[in-house]
Order: C-alpha cells, then structure tokens, then sequence
C-alpha cells in the first residue's frame, strides 16, 4: 500500500484525500486527465500494468497516459500537508504534520532499520529488532575479547621488533670493533705505500728527462735532412 493508511490519521480525512487504487491517503498525489488524483506510485502501476489499448481511468474510464499526468493543485498539496498522523512504527508515540511524516519515519527511532545507542550506555549500536536479544554484559565481553586479541598481536609485533634492533645493534658494535682493529695497520700500509711512490718518482724523474730531450733531438735531425734534401734538389735545377 503505497498511501498512508486513513486509521492513523488524527481526524477523519476528507475522501477527495483517498486515492481509490490503493484506498489509503494519497502519497505523492498526482492528477489524471479527468481530474482524480491518485497516488503516483499507484496510478504508474495501474497503467503499467495494463496494454496500451486499455489504458483508462480507473474512475471515469476515459483513456488516459502516463504522458498527461500531472501534479495536484496547490491546495490539494497544502490540505494535504496539515493533516496529522502517527508514526508508523511500534512504540513511536509521536504525531506528526502529513509534510514531516517521511522525515520522521526515515530518522525515527523505532524504525526497524535504524541502528540505536544501547539504552544502558554500553556502546553497543543496535538495530530496534536486535535490542530483545541484547545482553550488555556478553557484548562487553566480545568487545574485550577482540581487545585484547589486538593487544597480543601489538606485543607480538613489538617483541619481533626488539630482537630485530638487538640484532643490528650487536652486527654494528662487531663492524665497529673489526674497523678499529684494522685501522692502525692500515694506516701504516698506507704510509709505507705512499713513501715507496715517491722513491718511485724520484728515480724516474731523470729518465723522462733524458727521454723528452732524446726525441726531440731525432725531430730535429729529421727536419735537418728533409731541409738539405730541398736544398740539394734545388740547385740541381
Ligand atoms: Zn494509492
Ligand atoms: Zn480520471
Ligand atoms: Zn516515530
Ligand atoms: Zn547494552
């Protein structure tokens, strides 16, 4: 029944109001060719549902479309909107304006849908169809279980990773202590390294020397014979 039931309304509803598909007050009213207003829900199956052929009103039987519906007048709307019913969910006691009653539903808390703080300040978040079978005391022990399966893997973690900082920590001290004792004999390599290239360059300073001054002098001696052969070859010209 897409309409609001005519029982839960405060006082007795106009039946201009009542559509005649669904015979509850008009839901989102919406006006045919022939000026009867139904429920746009309703008045959309009642045409879906039937061939084209037979697409009449269900009042008046004149033909009538989906295409040629239209909204109510806006006093239709604005009657509608005062009228006063109540919440339809069990255990709701308020009354509401037509305009707010979806508003309501949708937030309200005895909506079967809606989740609810626990009335005992637990902390549990229940929908209103669980509150019967909840036991405060046996979610507070699933929350404290869960807890405390959070808490071992958190020590868990954390003594995995204090073997791993031990560990590196005794690998640095071990390289530490390797580097020490080799420095002070590496050093002294070094140094007799470093005095044994230098004896090596004092020796071989003289003979680049001698070497450098022995090619230019063939260069020279060549250029010599290349000018005393144009010389010769020009006088006897
Ligand atoms: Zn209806
Ligand atoms: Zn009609
Ligand atoms: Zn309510
Ligand atoms: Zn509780």
């Amino acid at each position: 029944m897409p309409g609001y039931d005519t029982e839960r309304f405060i006082s007795k509803v106009n039946e201009e109001f009542v559509c005649s598909i669904c015979l509850a007050v008009l839901k989102n009213p919406i006006c045919d060719a022939c000026e009867h207003y139904f429920c746009e829900e309703c008045i959309h199956s009642w045409l879906g549902a039937t061939s084209r052929r037979l697409r009449k009103c269900p009042l008046s039987n004149e033909e009538i479309s989906i295409n040629t519906l239209k909204p109510v007048p806006r006093i239709v709307r604005n009657l509608l909107g005062r009228l006063e019913l109540k919440c339809a969910f069990d255990g709701c006691e308020k009354i509401v304006t037509y305009n707010e009653i979806d508003h309501h539903e949708t937030n309200c808390t005895f909506n079967p849908e809606n989740n609810v703080q626990c009335e005992k300040n637990c902390g549990a978040t229940l929908k209103i169809s669980e509150i019967g079978d909840h036991d405060c005391v046996k979610y507070l022990q699933l929350i404290v279980a869960e807890l405390t399966e959070k808490v071992d893997i958190l020590k868990a973690i954390n003594e995995s990773n204090r073997i791993e900082i031990n560990e590196t920590r005794k690998l640095c001290s071990a390289t530490i202590q390797e580097v020490n004792r080799l420095l002070p004999m590496l050093t002294k390599e070094l140094s007799a390294v470093k005095n044994e290239l230098s004896e090596i360059r004092r020796n071989l300073g003289p003979v680049t020397q001698d070497k450098e001054k022995s090619v230019d002098m063939k260069r020279q001696s060549s250029i010599k014979d290349k000018v005393e052969y144009y010389e010769r070859a020009g006088k006897s010209d």
